[in-house]
């Protein structure tokens, strides 16, 4: 199992490999600028050691502002001193700051991680990244200011312009893959993100769900008060998806009057029940000329698929959520459908010794022991009946709340990289 009182610090060195491989893929991207720290070893044991000290400094959330400035300037001076020993133009720092966020967001969107912060009782891992973020946005603009102040020898006019590139980058990059009107993020993005999380659920035998939901009578809406008055209604519905999604969902614009969201390390039963609280929140929520409406208030409906336990990939994903939105709208409309698989499974645990009750968990509920409960048979087994795609899972059982015990009668074992062996659970159609 996951250890105890593990500190952020060390959750992030034991990342060691994983950030040695986003920081490659980050650099590759801005190759001909940065050729020099590809391969540097020194350049990314320096990289590593800083971003350690900016998590410590998030880490410690009582830091009042002027103990952060404190705690900001030995990473200044290290910037610097890196920025001397390889001579790098202040254009190149400003890049690699960039780089640097990128790969300090990267790192807390890995569901291991997340499931590491939550386990330890930290602050959430998406709490985590905004503060880093803005530690590095305040380092940047350190390295900026620094290099446009007139008469700086080391920023010449060549420096201030690569460094406008620079900024000019970073902000065409989030226009490009942010919706206008909502401000979300773009079909594209989406697209690009549901692939990513995908990989990653399934490198960690992690779940990932996704949600779609649809304006109802959108049409009438537009048509009794106008495009602009409906422009209006996405914004505001924007705002409220946002506002109830955790920092490490992806909320995006999927079409016109369409809005998805994607959860990372989520089931498909806590999908639903924030899909529901979006619906209510929205259903609840005062717009402007809503008495157009048939129910006589703006209302959503929402459709909830999970991989892997719905869909084997990220295109079947889409379709199954698609699926289940088409089912909320002809059930009535303001509501919820979650996507359920037709193949059923039976799983059963004979104990060795005396417990008074089992549960069932995997990759098929987030390793969550409070979700699927076994039923207790006559003959003293426990018995469970689970609604799967086919695939490959990874299970196990819990006894009376504490102990994780592996499948006695299932050779087939894998491990997760996290909590040591599971059974693997093979679903034919
Ligand atoms: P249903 O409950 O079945 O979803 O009915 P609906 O009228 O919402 O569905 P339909 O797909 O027929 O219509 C979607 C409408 O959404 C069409 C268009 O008027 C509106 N729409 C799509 N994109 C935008 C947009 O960017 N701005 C505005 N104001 N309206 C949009
Ligand atoms: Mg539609
Ligand atoms: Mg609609």
């Amino acid at each position: 199992m996951v250890p105890m009182n593990i500190s952020l610090i060390q959750i992030i060195e034991q990342k060691d490999e994983l950030l040695r491989q986003r920081w490659n893929s980050s650099v590759k991207a801005l190759q001909s600028r940065i050729d020099l720290f590809q391969s540097d070893s020194a350049v990314f044991g320096e990289i590593h050691q800083l971003m350690i000290s900016l998590i410590s400094i998030v880490e410690n959330k009582e830091s009042a502002e002027q103990a952060v400035d404190a705690q900001l300037k030995p990473i200044v001076f290290r910037l610097r001193d890196l920025q001397s020993a390889y001579q790098l133009a202040a254009a190149e720092m400003v890049f690699l700051l960039f780089l640097m966020k990128d790969t300090l967001k990267e790192m807390m969107n890995d569901p291991s991680l997340a499931e590491l912060y939550r386990e330890n009782g930290h602050i959430s891992s998406g709490e985590a990244l905004k503060e880093a973020s803005n530690l590095m946005n305040r380092l940047g603009l350190v390295f900026f200011e620094n290099a446009m102040r007139l008469g700086d020898e080391d920023a010449g006019q060549q420096d201030v312009l690569a460094i406008e590139y620079a900024l000019l980058y970073e902000r065409t990059r989030q226009i490009a893959i942010t919706d206008r009107l909502t401000g979300l993020y773009n079909f594209g993005y989406f697209l690009d993100r549901l692939k990513e999380e995908k990989m990653r659920a399934e490198r960690y035998h992690r779940l990932l769900s996704l949600i779609i939901f649809d304006i109802d009578h959108f049409k009438k809406y537009n048509d009794a008060n106008g495009h602009p008055a409906g422009n209006e209604v996405l914004k505001k519905i924007a705002e409220i998806l946002k506002a109830e999604a955790r920092e490490v969902d992806i909320v995006a614009r999927y079409g016109g009057e369409e809005m998805v969201i994607i959860l990372p390390e989520t089931s498909r039963k806590r999908a639903a029940e924030l899909a529901d609280r979006i619906r209510e929140k929205v259903a609840s929520a005062t717009f402007a000329k809503m008495e157009s409406q048939p129910l006589k208030k703006v209302t959503l409906s929402a459709g909830v698929a999970t991989y892997p336990v719905d869909a084997a990939n990220e295109e079947s994903l889409i379709k199954k959520a698609d699926s289940s939105l088409y089912v909320a709208k002809s059930q009535g409309r303001n509501q919820v459908v979650s996507f359920e698989p037709a193949t059923k499974v039976t799983v059963t645990y004979q104990p060795s010794k005396p417990v008074n009750k089992v549960a069932l968990v995997g990759n098929f509920n987030n390793w969550d022991k409070d979700v699927d409960l076994m039923d207790r048979q006559e003959d003293g087994s426990f018995r469970f009946v689970i609604s799967l795609e086919p695939g490959i899972y990874h299970y196990k059982f819990v006894l009376d709340d504490d102990e994780w015990v592996i499948d006695p009668s299932n050779s087939q074992k894998s491990y997760d990289g996290l909590g040591g062996d599971n059974n693997v659970l093979k679903v034919s159609a």
